[in-house]
This record gives structure tokens, sequence and C-alpha cells, in this order.
């Protein structure tokens, strides 16, 4: 099954990293998924959870975000959103020498390691902060 060996294959990717910066654990993994990347984010989730288990990922969730395809046409320069099945005709001068430049990947955006949530009570970290002009 395809969503398998990408769930172990991000398990692993997260697993590495975790031990490199010594977390003891994972609470969210956010992973990017490609519209036409032929991954079915419900599968993938429910593979993620069978690849967790015995892994320091084990218990954590994933939270999976789709990327919509977007396709650039080399003669005129235009992107657009393929849609899906996607559409690879430049929807202005109908080229068919288009570049798909988004809606393959899959790809880890964000690992919130249970580390960071250290101590009860201290204050949670805002991941942005918004300043005024
Ligand atoms: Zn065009």
């Amino acid at each position: 099954m395809h969503e398998m060996s990408v769930a172990l294959s991000v398990v692993d990717q997260v697993e590495q990293a975790a031990r490199a910066r010594g977390a003891l654990g994972v609470q969210h993994v956010h992973l990017d998924i490609g519209e036409l990347a032929g991954v079915v984010s419900d599968s993938l989730r429910f593979c993620f959870g069978l690849a967790c288990a015995g892994t320091l990922l084990e218990g954590s969730e994933l939270v999976t975000r789709s990327v919509p395809g977007s396709a650039r046409c080399a003669p005129c320069g235009r992107t657009w959103d393929t849609g899906m099945p996607p559409d690879m005709l430049c929807p202005d001068c109908r080229a068919a020498a288009t570049e798909l430049v988004a809606g393959r990947e899959l790809r880890i955006t964000e690992v919130r390691w249970a580390a960071d949530t250290a101590a009860p009570g201290s204050p949670a970290q805002p991941a942005t902060i918004l300043e005024e002009s």
C-alpha cells in the first residue's frame, strides 16, 4: 500500500530528527500533501498510527494539509490551479508545454516535540508573533 510506505518514511524521518535533538516524544507532525501525489489523507493517517507503534512517535497525531496542484505555462508564464484530475493545458494560450509547480509534494512542515511543552504551567509559546507597523 502506497500510504503505508509514505507513513513509514515520515515516521523514520521524524524519529531521526527527534533523536538528533534529544526529544522525548512527538505530539504532532504536520504534513503537506499535494493533491496530485496520489495519497489519500485518511488512509495515510491510519497507516501513520500503525507505523508509530513502538517508536518515539507513538501516540502522536498526523495533521495533514492538502496542497492544490498548480501548473505554469512555459510560453506565456501564466500559472493556474490544475484541479483534479489535473488540467495541464494553459487556459490562456492552450499550450501544452506546461510545468507542474505544486501538487506532488509530501513535505513535513512542522513537528511539535513533546519536550517543547516542558514544565506544567509554563506559558505557551505563540507560533508567530504579529508586530504592529
Ligand atoms: Zn499559456
